[in-house]
């Protein structure tokens, strides 16, 4: 797998075995004792795999998104349209192997298999190579591609791409292209799976009470009933107003999260009420204490 970093990427120089490579050479290079065939494919070999990272706001992680990402990517020659042989002409079939790209050499009356000498086991013979992929039929080249971010994406969610990564060798199907999101944190919301965790300031008289207040969610705001008696850290679930499910089926929970403030101020009247209150509170917060 080919790594790259921050949207635009770069790509070593051969040097990331990727499992395209490993694919090739469990199933290409001439194998022995092969059927007979014109234009076998010996050495189709799969694309490599690439991965692109993408950073996102949390609302385009929420809502989905479209983003830009610059890659460098395996594909077929545009000039030879991957065949390898300069435009007009054609590779042909290689005579000295009839295109299997196995030859048979008899040793002590035993047929011995190996890779035709002339086309390397391809099969096919170039006689006149592309100038623009000197016969390779692929190129490198810097695309810059749309990637669709399904909403709901997390922070160290892959999605995979399938055929959009390196293009394959002789015929080999195209590597997979993996994008990994990573996801700024919402100065609002944190994510608990598919649920969103809010927190909600109230009021002491509101928690005593009971109040309706509103909260935001990712399309509007909602009314949340605060039981009267709410203690502070009670959470409320708002089912239906999470996260979007990466499965398109639906959203988590907002849990609503009570944190009941305490006046930092109060007015002559707010302190005489709050007296007359306290007065009348026969309850004992720390009797469990002492127990
Ligand atoms: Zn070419
Ligand atoms: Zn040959």
């Amino acid at each position: 797998m080919l790594r790259m970093g921050g949207g635009s990427a770069r790509m070593g120089g051969g040097g990331a075995a990727g499992f395209g490579d490993i694919f090739g050479s469990m199933f290409g290079g001439g194998a022995p004792g092969g059927r007979r065939g014109g234009a076998r494919r010996q050495t189709a070999r799969r694309g490599q795999d690439l991965e692109v990272e993408v950073t996102l706001s949390f609302d385009q992680a929420m809502a989905g998104a479209e983003v830009p990402v610059t890659l460098e990517r395996r594909e077929a020659c545009a000039m030879c349209s991957g065949s390898g042989a300069r435009a007009g002409s054609s590779p042909r079939l290689c005579s000295a192997c009839d295109g299997r790209g196995s030859v048979t050499h008899d040793v002590g009356g035993f047929s011995i298999p190996e890779e035709c000498p002339q086309c390397g086991g391809q099969g096919t013979v170039i006689d006149d190579p592309c100038p623009d992929c000197r016969g390779t039929g692929t190129r490198v080249v810097e695309r810059r591609i749309r990637v669709r971010i399904p909403a709901g994406a997390k922070d160290g969610t892959r999605i995979k791409l399938k055929g959009k990564g390196g293009a394959g060798m002789r015929g080999g199907p195209a590597g997979d292209l993996h994008v990994l999101t990573r996801v700024m944190p919402s100065a609002i919301f944190t994510r608990k799976g598919d649920d969103l965790v809010i927190e909600v300031p109230i009021t002491f008289a509101e928690a005593a009470l009971g109040a309706k207040v509103e909260v935001p969610t990712l399309d509007g705001r909602v009314a949340i009933t605060v039981p009267a008696g709410s203690q502070d850290g009670r959470t409320l679930r708002v089912p239906g107003k999470g996260a979007p499910k990466l499965s398109g089926k639906g959203s988590g929970s907002l849990l609503a999260k009570i944190r009941v403030t305490v006046p930092s101020s109060l007015t002559d009247k707010q302190t005489e009420a709050l007296r007359a209150f306290s007065d009348l509170d026969t309850d004992d917060p720390r009797a469990r204490l002492f127990t």
